[in-house]
């Protein structure tokens, strides 16, 4: 189910009875509030869709989330910019395959005018998801213990992000200015 804060309320749907609703977004229920606050307080990654895990004969079943690359991290150094996706790549692997599948995707895309930089649009999306995929319909503590890990390995790849990608602006731009 996606999550999004910018719809006007009078387009959001009511809440279905396993969702409630938690800052003006329709959430599954089991989600905890200090969940919510922490995957929306991250300072490189922003939310864009979290499930808890539905019945297995819904749809889109499985217990997610996916995170997107706040547009301001995007360097228009390309060059480094790779560099920082193997660096995230190798970050990423370390922190979630232990007790998730995930999955990082890059698009980078030119629209008709080539010459100008306004017309490339840049994706980063990180996908993740259980390990082990649930076959049972309740909410169990492995789920809960599952979201609860995804904080922390989440925090932690957020703050590494950060330096990953600090770090590469600074090589690439060694102008220092000195203010009296
Ligand atoms: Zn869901």
């Amino acid at each position: 189910m996606p999550v999004s804060n910018t719809l006007p309320a009078r387009s959001r749907r009511p809440p279905r009875k396993d969702q409630r609703v938690w800052r003006n977004m329709n959430v599954d229920k089991q989600l905890e509030d200090a969940w919510l606050e922490a995957f929306n307080s991250l300072t490189v990654y922003k939310l864009i869709s979290i499930c808890a895990g539905h019945p297995a004969s819904d749809r889109n079943s499985g217990t997610h989330l996916n995170f997107r690359l706040k547009a301001e991290w995007f360097s228009q150094d390309s060059q480094n910019f790779e560099k920082s996706l193997k660096k995230l790549q190798l970050s990423l692997s370390d922190l979630f395959e232990q007790h998730s599948c995930v999955r990082m995707d890059y698009t980078k895309t030119y629209s008709a005018n080539r010459s100008s930089q306004h017309d490339i649009r840049q994706s980063l999306t990180i996908s993740i998801r259980p390990r082990v995929r649930r076959e049972i319909t309740d909410y169990d503590d492995t789920t809960r213990a599952w979201f609860d890990n995804m904080v922390s390995a989440m925090q932690e790849f957020d703050s590494q992000s950060r330096q990953i990608m600090d770090g590469d602006k600074s090589c690439g731009n060694s102008h220092v200015e000195i203010q009296k």
